[in-house]
């Protein structure tokens, strides 16, 4: 067992239950835990909808790779399409630290090569796991983000 953190963004419809929908799917009915949802402005400079944002802590026993399929599933059963890079989502899944795992090919990338310079993955990610973000983490990483609530009470 080991336990890995995946970053769950959105910023189009119905953006509660897509990230219910997407804890559903990437914890398969394992052990897991979720951050609080923060809104999180766009980073990437294309002009969309602010996004909302949180990380699940899930207890699994699947593989980096297997955990990577889950990820397809969840982003196509959001119907997500890839018109605009960077663009707007209704659902997008990164791994971004499995405990022991480094991976380096471009299929995956564990930890996630861009976790550090992300808000809306560092601040989320430090209610889970406050060991892995540094203060001087959070001074350095961009993107204003705020608390809209938990995934209970948006949902
Ligand atoms: P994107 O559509 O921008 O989320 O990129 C998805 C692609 O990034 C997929 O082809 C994945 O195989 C690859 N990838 C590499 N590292 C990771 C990671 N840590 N989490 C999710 N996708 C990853």
């Amino acid at each position: 067992m080991t336990r890995a953190y995946f970053s769950l963004g959105t910023n189009l419809g119905d953006r509660g239950a897509f990230l219910a929908l997407g804890v559903s799917i990437m914890s398969a009915a394992e052990p897991h835990r979720v951050s609080r949802v923060y809104n999180g402005e766009p980073v990437g400079g294309v002009v969309q909808d602010d996004f909302w944002n949180l990380v699940l802590e899930v207890t699994t026993s699947a593989t980096p790779y297997e955990l990577l399929e889950r990820v397809a599933e969840a982003e196509t059963a959001a119907q997500r399409t890839r018109d605009i890079h960077w663009g707007p989502r209704t659902l997008d899944v990164d791994i971004i630290w499995i405990d022991g795992v480094n991976c380096d090919e471009p299929q995956l990338t564990v930890p996630h090569p861009r976790m550090l310079e992300r808000n809306f993955v560092l601040v989320p990610l430090r209610e889970l796991r406050e060991d892995l973000v540094s203060d001087e983490d959070l001074r350095r990483a961009e993107g204003r983000v705020d608390v809209v609530g938990t995934l209970e009470t948006l949902h």
